[in-house]
């Protein structure tokens, strides 16, 4: 039987003054019906499902499966009450974490580690090992991307900083870039470039970028993007 594994797409922001878009409302988090079969049981309990905290110039994403959850950054310091409101919003609470992924060291990723880790007691944390030494977390596992966290992929993405790592997952078509690619006008863009330790490095990881599948992008700067992500992608990445 194929797996049948659709993204639920239940963006939701955890910041109350968040103006909702006409893609919020025209994409409710869905309600499922009861299971049919036990099949169908199954399938719906392996769907990735998403939240995004958005702390304004910056977010953080809650990816769950089931009655797990994976946090992929989280935001500036005293953002760990946001991060569980979108938590809250997947129907989950930080004893349900079982991960959580620093895309990078800067203080607008990693700023809550601290305090997201003093909640999720049962995860393990991580980040890329060139950027442990700048977040001030213990214990944290390094990365060299290629690994395998709750079923994503680690890529590895140097160049914003050296240790930079972008989270993907291929059955979901879902990809979160962290600050590899930033979002602009429904778009992406390369970042500022004096946010980046290394430009060239940078540009080898966008084109590392357009050669993966997938349909939406989250980042760390910028408006999700939920249709054909990859193609964005590959067009900046053939500007480079
Ligand atoms: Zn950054």
């Amino acid at each position: 039987m194929a797996v049948f594994a659709p993204l639920i797409a239940a963006c939701s922001s955890s910041d109350p003054s968040d103006v909702v878009t006409a893609d919020d409302s025209t994409s409710p988090a869905p309600t499922k019906a009861p299971a049919a079969d036990a099949d169908a049981a199954v399938s719906s309990g392996d769907e990735l499902r998403w939240a995004r905290a958005n702390l304004g110039f910056v977010s953080a994403y809650v990816l769950a499966r089931g009655n797990s959850a994976a946090i992929v950054d989280t935001g500036v310091d005293g953002s760990a009450a946001a991060i569980g409101q979108s938590l809250g919003s997947l129907g989950l609470n930080y004893s349900d974490v079982e991960h959580v992924i620093l895309t990078h060291n800067h203080a607008d990723h990693a700023g809550s580690i601290g305090a997201v880790v003093a909640e999720a007691i049962n995860a393990t944390v991580y980040a890329g090992e060139a950027d442990l030494g700048g977040i001030d977390q213990n214990p944290i596992t390094g990365l060299r991307g290629g690994e395998d966290v709750f079923g994503f992929e680690m890529i590895a993405t140097p160049g914003h900083t050296a240790g930079h790592m972008c989270v993907i997952d291929h059955s979901a078509g879902l990809l979160v870039a962290g600050d590899a690619i930033f979002g602009e006008a429904g778009g992406v863009i390369e970042g500022p470039e004096r946010f980046f330790a290394d430009v060239d490095q940078s540009r080898e990881s966008i084109k590392r970028l357009a050669e993966l599948s997938f349909n939406t992008l989250l980042f760390g700067h910028g408006e999700p993007i939920e249709d054909r992500a990859d193609s964005a992608v590959a067009a900046l990445a053939a500007t480079l």
